[in-house]
């Protein structure tokens, strides 16, 4: 089986996505953070600006009744006062030079502003040296206190018209600037709320944040991750060797479709496979069929082998006792002529001759049919040699209970070109087979004809018998080497396939027919040499 450790978890692909939003998320949830933080503090400044610029405003209008009507004492009073409430940490009023001429602390009065702070560089370039205004002045900063910040504030007291015509005339009307306001206004109740709404912001960026990651991880994990890892089981189950697992479809999308895919794929290997599998068993039994057929064959050659062997030994016994039979038939003729014809003797010695001459033809043809090798071409009498081989196989115990009806055209030889003996093989053939078929029981019908075929002229000779017939799935096997249904030691299968070699060496054919129970006929084709009428 394949190793699959390659894939962790870890390195999943809905890790890597849950890794990258999260970062994501996160610099995006900072940055709105920050934002938000930034806008915050603009609108809180504002609103302490505001507020800061309302209670200058305020000391203005408190004040102003006592500077028209030179109150000094009233004056550092309402300063006093003012400076009571909560977030005030300190008020003054001063001139031009900096001067301090009210504070709510005391112990300013009559001292200077520091010249390096807002009251004097919002306004002055260079407040120690020169009185150039700078354009836009600035009319307030935010510095550190001692816990909190602290806002200063510094605003304008105008030369108002009721001021340079009240009864004191301190101003002249040209003085656009009586002196300055500046006020020290604690910044902790908005810093701390401030402190609570980022803490509040922080805290639902991050339940946002980690209700997002989780909600992200589920639905990654559900619709990546799980299909991922049951494709792979799936994967793991084939290199397993078990096609019949299927991965299940959960959705319509990518992974479902891949899933499908896969599920195909698998069926696909299974049938694959089942077919491998039957070409296999097909291949085994085709081997087991052929190594039976190459068995047969050997065993076929065995009895080929054996059967020339004893035709050998036949073929030489024969001629050993054609020469004594010679003998025998010479000196019987001897011994007739001796005797008075009408002896008992005579007539004995006539049987001897007969009997001696019959020994003597089946002996001939004996020898004929065992020429070991076959002589030079020849014209060959078919009907002669038909005829003879009739008449030698009669008299074998084989075709004693065999009927032969024969129509041969004495007055034709039908004449062709081969060796006589090999053809007369082809006969015998024909003839055993046809008493094997029959159980040595029944007829054969035998019978020559001329036939035009290809406008050439053929002799046909026709074998008909009475036997078993021939199953139709044999007929295209008959002419093949060693096809044989008898049984071992009888058949050698070659019969047919050396008749069928021979005929075809001479330009002939060889044709079957049969009718299962009925019979078979073989109608063997030979060139025609000549015609002898
Ligand atoms: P063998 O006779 O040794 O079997 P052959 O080649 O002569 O070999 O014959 C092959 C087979 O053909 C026989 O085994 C038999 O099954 C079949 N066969 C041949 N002639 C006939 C016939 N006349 N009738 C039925 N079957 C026949």
């Amino acid at each position: 089986m394949k190793n699959y450790s390659l894939y962790h978890p870890a390195k999943s692909l809905a890790a890597k996505l849950i890794i990258a939003i999260g970062v994501i998320m996160t610099v995006g949830s900072f940055i709105f953070w920050y934002a938000l933080s930034y806008k915050q503090e603009k609108d809180l400044m504002a609103i302490a600006l505001k507020y800061g610029s309302s209670f200058i405003d305020y000391i203005k209008d408190s004040t102003s009744h006592s500077m028209l009507t030179f109150q000094r004492d009233a004056i550092q009073y309402t300063l006093e006062n003012i400076s009571i409430a909560e977030g005030v940490e300190k008020v003054k009023i001063f001139d031009h030079k900096g001067r301090v001429f009210f504070s709510s602390r005391k112990e300013d009065v009559g001292g200077l502003v520091n010249k390096k702070s807002i009251s004097c560089e919002g306004c002055h370039i260079e407040p120690e040296t020169s009185s150039v205004l700078i354009q836009n002045p600035q009319k307030w900063t935010v510095y550190k206190g001692r816990d909190f910040r602290v806002l200063k504030i510094v605003e304008p007291i105008p030369n108002n018209p009721s001021c340079y015509t009240a009864k004191c005339h301190v101003h002249p009307p040209e003085q656009k600037i009586l002196g300055f306001v500046e006020a020290d206004l604690s910044l902790a109740l908005l810093d701390k709320a401030k402190f609570r709404q980022g803490l509040a912001l922080t805290g639902y960026v991050f339940i946002f944040i980690v209700a997002i990651s989780v909600s992200l991880g589920i639905i990654l994990y559900n619709f990546v991750s799980k299909p991922v890892s049951q494709l792979k089981q799936g994967m793991e189950k084939i290199a397993a060797g078990d096609f019949d697992y299927s991965v299940p479809v959960m959705t319509e999308d990518e992974i479902g479709v891949l899933a499908t895919a896969f599920n195909l794929m698998t069926k696909d290997i299974k049938a694959a496979r089942r077919q491998q599998e039957r070409w296999t068993q097909s291949l085994e039994e085709e081997v087991k069929k052929k190594t039976e057929e190459i068995q047969k064959t050997h065993a076929g050659l065995l009895q080929t082998e054996k059967l020339s062997s004893l035709g050998r030994m036949a073929a030489g016994v024969a001629h050993e006792i054609n020469n004594p039979l010679t003998g025998i038939v010479t000196f019987a003729h001897l011994m007739l002529k001796r005797l008075p014809p009408e002896s008992e003797d005579a007539e004995d010695l006539k049987v001897i001759i007969e009997q001696a001459e019959r020994c003597a033809k089946i002996i001939r043809g004996l020898l004929t049919f065992s020429r070991a090798t076959p002589s030079e071409k020849g014209s060959v009498a078919i009907n002669e040699l038909l005829s003879r081989t009739i008449y030698m196989v009669k008299n074998q115990e084989k075709f004693h209970n065999i009927k032969f009806d024969i129509t041969i055209d004495s007055r034709q030889s039908f004449t062709t070109l081969g060796d006589a003996s090999q053809i007369q093989q082809i006969f015998l053939n024909m003839l055993i087979n046809a008493a094997d078929a029959m159980n040595e029981r029944g007829t054969v019908t035998i019978a020559t004809r001329r036939i035009t075929a290809d406008d050439k002229p053929f002799v046909e000779i026709e074998f008909a018998d009475t036997g078993c017939g021939i199953p139709e799935e044999h007929l295209d096997k008959l002419f093949e080497p060693f096809f044989t249904t008898k049984p071992v030691g009888k058949g050698t299968g070659l019969g047919l396939s050396v008749s069928h070699g021979i005929v075809k060496n001479y330009g002939g054919s060889m044709l079957v027919k049969s009718t299962i129970g009925k019979g078979a006929s073989f109608f063997i084709r030979l060139p025609l040499e000549e015609e002898k009428v």
